[in-house]
This record gives C-alpha cells, structure tokens and sequence, in this order.
C-alpha cells in the first residue's frame, strides 16, 4: 500500500506523459507521420558532435577506476571551477569552487535547494504559469507552493500578485526564464520589478529570502539579451542544466551556482552537500561531469528551433489563433478556442494533434506546444490546425 500523501498526488496529476503515450499508440495506428504530437520537451536537435568526441575521449584515455569511482559530493573539484571560470568570463561574477554544486539536472537542484531552505510549511513564490513538477519538488519536502499569475497578455511577473503572495513564511522565490511553458523572456524591467520587491520583503520580514533562477533554457534563446539575476539580487541561486543546451537530458548533469555575496553562502554549501546524500542523489554522473570540462561552451544549433518557432507562430497567427509571442525555450502558449482547455486538447486530437493542456501549468484556457520536433511535423502540421480553427467557427 502507498502513502495517502502519494495516492493524492497520483490522483490529482495531469499527467503530460499519458498524452505523450497515448500519441505513441495513436502513432501504430495511423503512422508517426501522420501524427502531430507536440506534447513533451524532449529535445529534437543532435546534442554538438564535440560531447560525444569528448566522451569517447576521456572513455579511451582515463584510468577506469577513478573516473567511475565516487567524486565528491559536491562534483570533482576542476569541474567546478571550470564552471565558476566560465560564468566569470561570460557574466563578470566571481564565483569560486566553493559556490559550485554539480548535480543530476535542474531538477535534483531544485529539489536540494528545497530540502537545505525550507522548513516544514515555508513558502515558495513561482510565477504561473510555471513548470508543473515544481509543485512536486516542494510538497515533496513539506513545503508550500504559492503561485502569482502573471500578466495574462504580456505573460510577464505582475508586481501587484507578486506582493500579495508574501507572507511571512516565504523563504524561496523560484522563478524560470525562458518560461516553460510560455516561452516568455523576462524583461530586465520584470527582473528589477521583482527583485526590488524581494528586498523590501527581506527587510519587512526580516530574514533572507533566496531568488532561485531556474534556466535550463538560457541558450536557448532568439535574438534577447537574458539579464544576468545576481547583478539585480545578491541573495540569488542560479540552478542550470545541460539537458537542453546539449541536447543530453537522459545524461542528468547541471549545477546549482550560489551567489558569493549571498546571505549564509558557506552553510547553503554545507547544507546541499548534505542533502546530495540525504535525497540518495550522492553525485551527479562522474563521466559527464568531466566531458564539461571541454563542452562547457558548446550549443545545439539553436537556429533549428528558432525556425520552427517562426513557422508556427506565424502560421497558427495567420489562421486566427491567438498566441504569445516566444523569444525563448521551445514552448509557445495559445490560448484554447474553448473555456476549457482538456477538452480543447481532445478535441485537436481528432485532427492528430496533440498539445499539453495549460490547466496542468497552472495556465488554464491555454494549451502549450512543444515545438522540439522535425520542421516537417510543424509543417505539416499546420492544415490540421486550420481544420480545427474552422472546426470552431461552425460549432
Ligand atoms: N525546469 C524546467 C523549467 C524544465 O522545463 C525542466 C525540464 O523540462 C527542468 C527544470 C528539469 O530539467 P533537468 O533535465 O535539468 O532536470
């Protein structure tokens, strides 16, 4: 027998993977082609041929034994500072080893930031729409998830939902951009919104409020500057991830990045390395640690996703729908063509389209398309959008 506390969460999931099985068993039925499934961020995009390379490399060239064996909690030490070298160089920081945390994504960040920071019932801010597994990662840990709903046309933080979410329990603010599932970019505007807002809070509180920037997605971008978040706040985590920017989400590598000036950083350090071994996460992957140290740099061709952005933004505009305009990640947000947006959902399924539907991202009248997939499914795609579209014209 499960815990009740597990049997609710299954019972109340919306689970995004069920529409992704469920397009798996349409695809035998009808053929892969003639499925639309853009209901998972899996990436599309060949990870850059130098991690493979790498990772062949250091397989022929290192002694077994010590590149399988346990690292350090907290991830091999030149690893580290190759990652604190190279946020230096790009962002003027001055991280050190010290303020490295290697880890199996952002994911595991995350939910490691959750168990150092939170006492049972504390209080984490995320704007929403915000990524569903968030929820998970803070009850899991006895915390309390508390949405602020953006601004439902810019889809940027609104500062007047943001304020009335405080309280004195609220230790974290957990934010993401690029957005999953929006695509939005948060301005630099929204970014000094939300972190002069945060310091007040701290003040009138009077204990640390930590900013976690969630940015698996930071790469992946369309011609935006993404501000830099500790430049605008001290007290700030930056939690990163190579799934996305490597194309390698099955390989489980990122890092958590702690501001050196930030309150308590040294026992925030302490705190995570105890936590790698309380969560049973001990290290993130050896092997793919090390390849860092030579594809820190490296990119897919963000150009890929970045055309069919354009392609489907423009068309599914052209057809009447009404979408946010994506400068990031590889999500675009329409809005449903009916109040609720399951039915929505199942009702593009008729024309093999498959969507995630925005109830499930705390975005309800939306639906979110990943649009990581071959151009040729955005492309032909697009008929069985217009048939939908007319569909709702008639009824
Ligand atoms: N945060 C966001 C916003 C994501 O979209 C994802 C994955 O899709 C994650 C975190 C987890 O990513 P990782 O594979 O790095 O654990």
């Amino acid at each position: 027998m499960i815990s009740k506390r597990m049997q609710t969460s299954l019972d109340n999931a919306v689970s995004i993977r069920d529409i992704f099985e469920e397009g798996k068993k349409l695809a035998k039925i009808y053929g892969k082609e003639n499925i639309y499934d853009f209901s998972i961020g899996n990436p599309s995009v060949e990870p850059p041929a130098i991690v493979n390379e790498t990772l062949k490399e250091i397989l022929d060239t290192q002694d077994a034994l010590s590149l399988h064996g346990y690292p350090s909690n907290v991830g091999h030490p030149e690893v580290r500072q190759c990652v604190a070298n190279y946020l230096n160089d790009k962002y003027d920081m001055n991280y050190g080893e010290e303020n490295i945390v290697m880890t199996s994504g952002a994911a595991s960040a995350i939910a490691l930031l959750c168990n150092t920071l939170l006492d049972y019932q504390d209080e984490v801010i995320t704007f929403a729409p915000y990524f569903w597994e968030y929820k998970s990662y803070v009850e899991t840990l006895y915390g309390v998830l508390v949405p602020a709903l953006c601004d439902q046309k810019s889809l940027q933080p609104d500062e007047k939902t943001f304020r009335e979410a405080f309280s004195e329990k609220t230790r974290i603010v957990l934010i993401n951009t690029p957005n999953n599932p929006t695509g939005a970019v948060y301005t630099e505007e929204s970014i000094k919104m939300v972190t002069d807002v945060l310091r007040e809070m701290e003040k009138k509180y009077n204990h640390p409020i930590y900013l976690i920037s969630d940015e698996p997605y930071r790469k992946l971008s369309y011609g935006i500057e993404i501000p830099y978040i500790p430049h605008y706040y001290d007290d700030t985590i930056i939690v990163y991830s190579f799934s996305k920017t490597l194309s390698i989400p099955g390989e489980r590598v990122g890092y958590a990045a702690l501001t050196p000036q930030m309150a308590d950083c040294a026992n925030v350090f302490a705190g995570l390395t105890a936590s790698l071994r309380y969560m049973g996460y001990v290290n993130a992957p050896s092997l793919q640690q090390k390849m860092l140290l030579k594809c820190i740099d490296a990119t897919v061709d963000v150009s890929i996703y970045e055309k069919n952005r354009d392609l489907l933004y423009n068309s599914l505009t052209d057809i009447g729908y009404e979408c946010i305009h994506p400068d990031g990640a590889f999500y675009l947000f329409m809005r449903a063509l009916e109040e609720d947006d399951w039915k929505f959902c199942q009702r593009a399924k008729e024309e093999k389209i498959l969507m995630a539907p925005g109830k499930a991202f705390y975005g309800p009248g939306f639906v979110r398309i990943s649009y990581c997939v071959p151009y040729k499914v955005v492309e032909d795609s697009i008929p069985a959008f217009k048939r939908l579209y007319d569909s709702y014209q008639v009824s």
